[in-house]
Parts: structure tokens; C-alpha cells; sequence
């Protein structure tokens, strides 16, 4: 297992020519004891550089936010912020989305992308909503999954940041990239990730946890090129500088 860098490397890494790195690896800490301790650092680090972090979807209550999570699939946030005051003006609610056309569903959120399935999926997630449901959003993994176009990651946003029920751990692309450069974890598979994040954090952080990743993603460590020498766990992070 390689050892952990330190600052130092980290410098001379990044000045080198990218032909002059090594290959992006995935380096993982010897022991819990380890992880426990660079998640620990990571979790105090991002809440002081990202006091503002949160859902980044705009939505006004646990329906907007299934919908805008829906549409989200393949999409930015910015995209789906766009689209989503026309789509809940036009169906405030699972009773008025449950009743829509299919072909007007689908011009609005035509933008983005997989517009048809999209569509599909809101209309059947309303409808079970409101045949199941008496129209609200269901407040367990278990009656989550089941609705058309939700999975157990949309599951875990609506759960923690619509109803504050930290259920699990929204592992995204940006999730998955982050912990394992961490080294919080070597798992390629969403759902093995999140089981290898649960005992790492304290569960009342579990949602806040997704967004400060999230947001550290956006703004540091990219998918290209992270900007290592300005991120506040380099010290902790095996792949400061190596990572591309
Ligand atoms: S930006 Fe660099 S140092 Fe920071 S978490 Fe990403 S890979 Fe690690």
C-alpha cells in the first residue's frame, strides 16, 4: 500500500508536466483507523469552507424536489433550475402533474435530455403519489424506490433534505470521485460506496456530507485537473497532486 503523501510531494507533483506524474490511482489508507480519521478532518475542513452548502436544486417542498431530482438524471442542477418554475406552475401538485398530457410534460423539460422518459417517469411518480399516497411523498427508502424514475440515490435526497431523515448517503459522480481519491474507499459500485461511507461518518451529517462533497467537487477537485494546491484536505488526501 503506498504511503500517504505528504505536503511536500504534493508541491513537486504539481509542478511536474502531466506526462511527469504518476497514473492516476486510487490510493486507499491501511486500516479504519485511518479513514476514520481523514473522514473525520475531511467532514470539519469542508463545513468550515462550505458554511452555505446545500441542495442545489430549487424547490419549495418534498414534490418539487422528487420532480426536480427526476429531471436531474444526465442534468445539471443550473438546467433543471431553469425548467422546474414552469413545470410547477403549470402542476403545483402530484394531483395536477397525475392529470397532464404526456406531449406538454414533454416540451418543458425537453432540455433535459431523455425528455420522454422523463416525462413519463413524473407522470407515473404523480400518479402513484396520488393513488398510493393520497398524493404526498412517502417518507421511507421502501416506498421511495418503487416510484417511476427514482432511485435509491434520488430516495436519499428527498429523505434528507426534504424530510431531514438521514436514511443513507446521496452518492453522485462527484461522491464517488472525491472518497476515492480520499481513499475513503476503493468500491466502483454507488451503492457499495455508500455502505463503505455509513460507519465513517456521524449519520446526522449524512446528508450534509453529500453537498460538501458535491460542492467541493464543483469548485476544487474537479474531474480534470483538481486544483489540489488550494484544497484544504490535501494533507490528508493520498491523491493531493496525483490525481488527474
Ligand atoms: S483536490 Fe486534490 S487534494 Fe483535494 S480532495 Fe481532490 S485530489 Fe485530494
Amino acid at each position: 500500500m503506498p504511503a500517504r503523501k505528504t505536503s511536500t510531494r504534493s508541491s513537486r507533483t504539481l509542478g511536474q508536466k502531466p506526462s511527469q506524474r504518476a497514473a492516476p490511482v486510487a490510493l486507499s489508507p491501511k486500516t479504519k483507523t485511518e479513514k476514520l480519521r481523514i473522514a473525520g478532518v475531511v467532514l470539519e475542513r469542508l463545513k468550515a469552507e462550505y458554511p452555505d452548502a446545500h441542495c442545489e436544486l430549487d424547490h419549495r417542498n418534498a414534490f418539487e424536489l422528487l420532480c426536480a431530482t427526476i429531471l436531474s438524471a444526465q442534468c445539471t442542477d443550473v438546467r433543471v433550475n431553469l425548467v422546474t418554475p414552469q413545470l410547477f406552475r403549470a402542476y403545483p401538485d402530484a394531483q395536477a402533474l397525475s392529470e397532464a398530457v404526456t406531449e406538454d410534460v414533454e416540451e418543458i423539460v425537453r432540455s433535459t435530455g431523455f425528455y420522454r422518459a422523463k416525462a413519463k417517469n413524473l407522470i407515473g411518480m404523480a400518479s402513484l403519489l396520488v393513488n398510493k399516497y393520497a398524493g404526498q411523498v412517502p417518507r421511507s427508502i421502501a416506498e421511495l424506490i418503487p416510484l417511476p424514475g427514482v432511485g435509491r440515490k434520488t430516495a436519499n435526497v428527498i429523505l434528507g433534505n426534504a424530510f431531514g431523515i438521514n436514511e443513507g448517503i446521496v452518492v453522485d459522480t462527484h461522491v464517488q470521485r472525491l472518497v476515492r481519491r480520499m481513499g475513503l474507499t476503493r468500491e466502483p459500485d454507488p451503492v457499495a460506496i455508500e455502505k463503505a461511507l455509513m460507519p465513517l461518518f456521524p449519520r446526522e451529517d449524512w446528508a450534509l456530507l453529500s453537498h460538501l462533497l458535491i460542492w467541493h467537487g464543483r469548485r476544487t477537485c474537479f474531474a480534470r485537473k483538481p486544483a489540489c494546491a488550494q484544497c484544504v484536505v490535501a494533507d490528508v488526501c493520498p491523491s493531493a497532486g496525483i490525481a488527474e
